[in-house]
């Protein structure tokens, strides 16, 4: 199965391994430059605070590693502060964001989006699954494509912009909350704290093939 790696650093990196896991993939998490060196197939960077992670990666000595292998083509899913990395820190991923965009009523808070993404993308993703039996699962994957996307939201960026080569995956109100760039997927949401794993599997498809 697909091995992915966790920065493990600060915030909520544990519901990830918890839903990679369920999803039959093993886990590795990224806590020093020394454990780069291990053998990983995607990456997911989890939510918390952008600053403190983006300076933890920098004193660690993982900020440039990590960033050229996303750079590289490395699978990576980012959630929440993961989306403000990649997209202000990295600079991998051509969108505006505005942290904390929400304001301070809305600071936390749930609603559901519209998954964007079309019938191909769906057969794909479907098979994405690392568990043994595909099958099964392929049809639930297919029913839940035009299920509505449950969005939990915790003081989440906004992304106010998109460039060239970035699709929506997941909109509210028409406007992206998930975008996909290429290797890159990435969510101002939060996927691990609710019951859907269509990000996961958009993540892990292109890993199919190869396990
Ligand atoms: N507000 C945080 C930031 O700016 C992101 C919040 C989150 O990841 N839940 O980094």
């Amino acid at each position: 199965s697909p091995t992915i790696a966790v920065l493990a650093l600060q915030g909520a990196f544990i519901e990830h391994e918890q839903r990679l896991q369920s999803l039959g993939c093993t886990t590795i998490e990224l806590r020093q430059a020394a454990d780069l060196a291990r053998p990983f197939d995607g990456l997911v960077l989890p939510g918390g605070e952008s600053t403190v992670q983006a300076k933890l990666l920098h004193d660690l000595g993982m900020f440039e590693p990590l960033r050229q292998r996303i750079a590289e083509g490395l699978p990576t899913l980012g959630t929440c502060a993961g989306l403000i990395l990649l997209a202000d820190h990295f600079r991998t991923l051509p969108v505006t964001v505005r942290r904390n965009a929400y304001g301070r009523q809305l600071g936390s808070f749930h609603a559901e989006g519209r998954w964007e993404e079309g019938a191909k993308g769906t057969e794909e993703a479907a098979g994405a699954t690392c568990v043994a039996d595909a099958k099964d699962y392929s049809s639930n994957s297919a029913t839940l494509a035009s299920e509505p996307v449950p969005l939990t939201f915790i003081r989440a960026p906004r992304i106010e912009a998109t460039g060239p080569g970035v699709e929506p995956l997941v909109t509210l109100n028409d406007a992206p909350v998930a975008v996909r760039h290429r290797n890159q997927i990435a969510a101002a949401f939060h996927p691990e704290l609710d019951d859907d794993n269509r990000l996961y599997e958009a993540l892990l498809a292109p890993l199919k093939r190869a396990y």
